[in-house]
């Protein structure tokens, strides 16, 4: 069956339907790449963005900007999301501002490579500090304000959506990032976990799984033409990802079209975690 001949499904989307109107959003790391998307996507569906950010608080003020200039609402909050106190205060901060909050995107993350035997634990430390570490404390506070608050039917059908920005490292191994592969791993139990903990409370709480997106995080493995090259033996796709396809998976997986999905993994990678070495091996 060749294209012409398979039937054309076009899905009717009302242009004036916002996905998120009246829900209150916290992303983190948001000054830049994808958290960055994620918060102007975000508010583009409706949401009342805070832009959370540890260094750059000019790209931070340009995120709250470009929302408001496309007539949405932000906010930027300073906190390093593996400091207990930062978090809390941040959260406060938010609350006092919006209200509270119904959505939470754990986007924060960093590498610190190093081959295995030479990798020092504050390099260790730092990784799992952020990746994990704030992830928890970040979905610690939002949890309490979830279970604190409920459902309120007007704004969502679920108590308080989380989403954990995860990778497919969560399921590829990868040597010389020992630390953030392990970071990632532990970044999808935990949210398979707290998924099952309380999903009762009608908190949902799922994983997004980002291949290889154009960001400042990855610039050697694309910047380059040669690079990019070998970049695409292992995107089944043929083609890197960018910012905005992960922005638009997180608000549709935070909306209520998504309402009964918990705890899953949702990869969006253009084909990397298939095993691309086997289209002509194996
Ligand atoms: P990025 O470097 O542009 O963004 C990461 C953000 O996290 C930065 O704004 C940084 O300042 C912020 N951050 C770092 N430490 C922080 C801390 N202690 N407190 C608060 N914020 C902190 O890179 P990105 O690619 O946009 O990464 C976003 C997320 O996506 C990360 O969790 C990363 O692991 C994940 N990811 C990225 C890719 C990719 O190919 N770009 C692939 C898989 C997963």
């Amino acid at each position: 069956m060749n294209d012409e001949t398979l039937p054309k499904v076009v899905m009717p989307r009302c242009p004036n339907r916002q996905l998120l109107k009246g829900q209150k959003a916290l992303v983190t790391g948001a000054s830049s790449g994808i958290g960055r998307a994620v918060a102007v996507y975000l508010a583009k569906e409706g949401a009342d963005v805070v832009v959370n950010y540890v260094a750059g608080e000019e790209q931070a003020a340009a995120v709250v900007d470009e929302i408001a200039a496309s007539g949405g609402r932000a906010m930027a909050i300073r906190a390093d999301v593996s400091s207990e106190e930062q978090v809390r205060a941040m959260f406060r901060q938010m609350i006092d501002a919006y209200g509270t909050i119904d959505i939470l995107v754990n986007n924060a993350g960093l590498q610190q490579d190093a081959p295995f035997d030479e990798m020092t634990l504050s390099q260790w430390n730092k990784v799992i500090g952020v990746n994990l570490t704030g992830q928890f404390l970040c979905a610690r506070e939002a949890v309490r304000e979830f279970k604190r608050r409920g459902v309120v039917p007007e704004v969502s059908c679920a108590a308080g959506k989380i989403i954990s920005m995860s990778s497919v490292h969560e399921v590829i191994p990868w040597a010389g990032h020992v630390n953030y592969a392990a970071s990632k791993g532990g970044v999808m139990l935990m949210t398979k976990s707290l998924a099952q903990e309380v999903a009762a409370y009608r908190i949902r709480v799922n994983s997004i799984c980002p291949g290889a997106v154009r960001t400042p995080i990855n610039t050697a493995a694309w910047e380059t033409p040669e690079a990019y090259a070998e970049l695409m033996k292992l995107i089944p796709y043929n083609r890197i990802g960018e910012p905005d396809y992960i922005a638009r998976t997180t608000a549709w997986l935070v909306s209520d079209d998504a309402d009964y999905i918990q705890g899953i993994s949702l990869f969006v990678d253009g084909g990397m975690t298939l095993y691309p070495g086997f289209a002509v091996g194996g």
